[in-house]
């Protein structure tokens, strides 16, 4: 990088981008050149992704020697771009790519529903230029609707350059896609809705088969205190967020996954909502904890657990790109941050 001419502070700046890894994406798909290509990421980032990377994320079979950098813009990128999703891709490392926040590609991209396990290679998402959220128009949308619904500024809109809108009489297109700088809207929740032990659970039909009926008398009596559902104490995917509300912890293929605390199961097998095999315990005391994309559960609906029994083994079913525990506890309907509660 350094035969670039780079000034020093550039040095910190691609650090921040992870180049390495990028160019360690790249090279999969152009070993030849992956070098001169490069030479290009690191370029890029420095000026700014401008519109002529559009093809170059999209287009692999692109030549990779051609001199980019007579192309490269001088301003920071504007306009919305496609990024096709690669194996291996995080919510994380697309967004450190692109300068924005994860957030802003869940809010840009309702396939992803707001659940970061649903991103999948060769998905195409929507990549705003700045952080915030990027809507089409629908029909009877304004711009003073969308400030106030995404928390932005009429002005911010207006006068983003990508959104061309006319400042003295601001249209909306209908199927355009408008660009809400520093939007923001709450994550909608794609829960299991919450089951009891002693009721009988009205459960929508599409909970999945594993649903439990409720209507349990007795079991046993959560201690109040949790141990940690499987043999290792870090995580392999996504952590707790706003969007996240459970923690993935690193289990093998077939793990064994332990009941956090005792209780009664109310949910054993599968799971409609993308938890694939799920064991779901409740303790008695207001506390539930979930156990999601198990490759076998062993325990069964109204079963009395104990704290450190084995519920199921670790696997990959329902929206999972590999093997782990995704992981919650839930306080009187609210999803906890695990990490406060595990010792
Ligand atoms: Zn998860």
């Amino acid at each position: 990088m350094y035969r670039l001419g780079l000034d020093p502070s550039s040095e910190k700046k691609l650090n921040d981008y992870n180049i390495l890894d990028e160019i360690h994406t790249y090279s999969e798909h152009s070993h030849s050149h992956s070098h001169s290509h490069s030479e290009y990421d690191i370029v890029s980032h420095i000026d700014g992704i401008g519109v002529v990377s559009d093809n170059l994320w999209l287009d692999h079979s692109i030549k990779r020697s051609i001199n980019i950098r007579t192309h490269i813009p001088s301003r920071p990128r504007q306009d919305v771009i496609k990024y096709v999703v690669r194996s291996g891709d995080t919510l994380f490392g697309i967004s450190e790519k692109y300068g924005i926040s994860p957030e802003t590609i869940l809010w840009s991209n309702p396939i992803l529903k707001d659940d970061p396990h649903l991103l999948r290679a060769e998905q195409e998402l929507l990549i705003s230029p700045v952080s915030g959220v990027l809507r089409v128009v629908y029909e009877g949308d304004t711009v003073e609707g969308l400030a106030s619904v995404y928390r932005s500024d009429v002005d911010d809109i207006v006068n983003w350059p990508s959104n061309n809108i006319d400042s003295e009489n601001p249209q909306l297109v209908l199927g355009e896609v408008i660009v809400v700088p520093g939007g923001e809207r709450d994550f909608v929740q794609w829960t299991v809705p919450r089951v009891a032990r002693a009721k009988r659970n009205p459960l929508p039909a599409g909970a999945g088969p594993g649903a439990c009926a409720g209507g349990y008398q007795g079991g046993a009596i959560g201690s109040g205190t949790f141990i940690w559902p499987a043999a290792n104490r870090f995580l392999s995917g996504y952590n707790y967020s706003g969007y996240h509300q459970a923690i993935d912890i690193a289990a093998g293929l077939g793990d064994p996954i332990y009941a956090s605390d005792s209780g009664v199961v109310v949910f054993a097998g599968w799971s409609n909502w993308g938890y694939g095999y799920m064991v779901v315990i409740d303790h008695g005391n207001g506390w539930q904890t979930l156990y999601s994309h198990l490759s076998q559960w062993n325990v069964s609906c109204g079963q009395s657990v104990y704290q450190g029994n084995v519920v199921g083994l670790s696997g990959s079913t329902g929206n999972s790109t590999g093997p782990h525990l995704h992981f919650e506890i839930n306080y009187q309907g609210t999803r906890v941050n695990p990490w406060n509660y595990l010792p």
